[in-house]
């Protein structure tokens, strides 16, 4: 038929596009800011999604979410709550009873802030936004080795849970989980940030605090030494200012 080649190139143009969809974990922390701004170099267009799960800081980080997709001009985006997290418990991110620990940047072990089994919460309801819109990935922004050591944290569960995805998607459905991030020290990931000009100064990493960062919990620690080992000046508000090179 003569007529046929013309609309079979229309449907490909179509899924072309389509592929240019990627879906982004967006916590409004320094990891996830880092990893939209990779990203965004690597696909045609971004869509946020945003997670709180009672997690103490969850109206400032949101905001955070808020400024960040504005910053990269994403109109899709999509904010859930997973209160389940939060009544479950287990957490001192998510239960006042259990208090946020000083930062102790040499513990050996799994710290309270470890919200049981949340990267798996955050990625199966990505992957369902990914799959109703047709997106060929889904970012985020978790790191392994140079952070807090949580294990879904850790490349084999996402390898693991990328076959999840394979088998409980429709057939035809395509996504990949990836990691840009998972294998940097904080510091390159700092690096990479100044490199791709992603605003840190719209992202809030600390547990504790809302206005002004409190620089002692794990997540501050965390991230000032990230910023002094890169040798640049974190733009956010701390408590004490002395406490930027604390660690
Ligand atoms: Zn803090």
């Amino acid at each position: 038929m003569g007529g046929s080649e013309e609309p079979t190139e229309v449907v490909k143009d179509d899924e072309l596009d389509r592929n240019g969809l990627a879906i982004c974990l967006v916590s409004g922390g320094m990891d996830s800011c880092v990893t939209a701004a990779i990203a965004n170099e690597e696909n045609d267009e971004l869509a946020f999604l945003h997670v709180s799960y009672g997690q103490r800081t969850e109206t400032r980080e949101r905001e955070s979410f808020e400024k960040l997709a504005d910053h990269y001009g994403v109109k899709s985006r999509l904010v859930v709550s997973l209160e389940q997290l939060a009544r479950i418990g287990g957490s001192s991110l998510t239960d006042t009873r259990i208090p946020v620990s000083q930062a102790d940047l040499s513990a050996q072990g799994i710290p309270s802030s470890y919200v049981p089994f949340r990267n798996a919460h955050l990625l199966a309801a990505a992957v369902s936004w990914a799959e109703v819109q047709q997106a060929s990935s889904v970012y985020i922004g978790a790191v392994a080795e140079d952070s807090s050591g949580y294990p879904d944290c850790r490349p084999e569960f996402y390898d693991a849970f990328q076959q999840v995805v394979n088998v409980g998607t429709k057939p035809e459905t395509r996504i990949e989980i990836r990691t840009p991030v998972i294998q940097m020290k904080k510091s390159e990931i700092v690096a990479k940030g100044v490199e791709l000009s992603a605003p840190l100064h719209l992202t809030w990493s600390c547990y504790r605090e809302s206005k002004l960062a409190c620089g002692t919990c794990d997540s501050c620690a965390l991230r000032l030494r990230a910023f002094r080992m890169a040798g640049i000046n974190d733009p956010i508000p701390y408590v004490l200012d002395s406490n930027r090179f604390a660690y």
